[in-house]
């Protein structure tokens, strides 16, 4: 079984996937991350993050298991993997790595902008997770606040915004739900409400014959 969830920046979709995997015993894989680590590697390298053949070259170069995720969870990477993101090179030299983690035997649950659209569109089920920005730009501001960074609310609700606005309106595998994908809107639900609604559109798909 393969479960897609997509959803913009702070919507819960992180959350519901990695409790869904446990829950599942399946393995989980944050695509966010590739992007994220994509941005890490450039900067540290002193490239542009617009400047294609390095970044390609950064995406090819990822390995699954060494994301550090203390450094890449921050505010800043995230707004600079959403720029190296909006590259198709990019995006291309992310997509088998994701397809191949996607098709073990025991299933797996990934989480992004397009894996219902584009990484998995054959997934057994697609959920696509929405929160309304102010709500997301909460939970944002209460995660980063958590791991030390100084945020103040008006500024990640713009980053937010920036950051839907870019991923939403690129050309290539912009974040949109997937016609067959199940819209979740965690705005008025908690982790265990959101993750009990997710649990059960899963079980339904699964049920589903074939
Ligand atoms: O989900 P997360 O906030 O970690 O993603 C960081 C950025 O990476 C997103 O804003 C988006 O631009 C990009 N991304 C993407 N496709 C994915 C996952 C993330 O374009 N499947």
């Amino acid at each position: 079984m393969i479960v897609a969830i997509d959803g913009p920046a702070a919507s819960g979709k992180g959350t519901i996937a990695r409790r869904l995997a446990a829950h599942l015993g399946v393995a989980h894989l944050d695509t966010g991350l590739l992007y994220r680590a994509t941005a890490r590697a450039m900067i540290e390298l002193g490239h542009r993050l617009d400047d294609i053949e390095h970044a390609v070259s950064a995406a090819r170069g990822l390995a699954l298991t060494d994301f550090d995720e203390a450094l890449l969870r921050g505010r800043e990477m995230g707004e600079a993997a959403s720029v190296v993101a909006a590259i198709p090179a990019v995006r291309e030299a992310l997509i088998e790595t994701q397809r191949r983690f996607a098709r073990r035997q025991e299933g797996a649950v990934l989480d992004g902008r397009d894996i219902g659209t584009v990484i998995c569109p054959d997934a057994t089920v697609k959920i696509f997770v929405t929160a309304a920005p102010e709500t997301r730009a909460q939970r944002r501001a209460l995660e980063l606040a958590g791991r030390g960074e100084r945020v103040d609310y008006a500024s990640v609700l713009e980053d937010i915004r920036k950051r839907d606005e870019r991923d939403s309106g690129r050309a290539s595998a912009p974040l949109k739900k997937a016609a067959d994908a199940v819209e979740l809107d965690t705005t008025q639900m908690d982790v265990e409400a959101a993750f009990a609604a997710a649990l059960a559109l899963v079980r339904a798909a699964a049920a589903k014959p074939v």
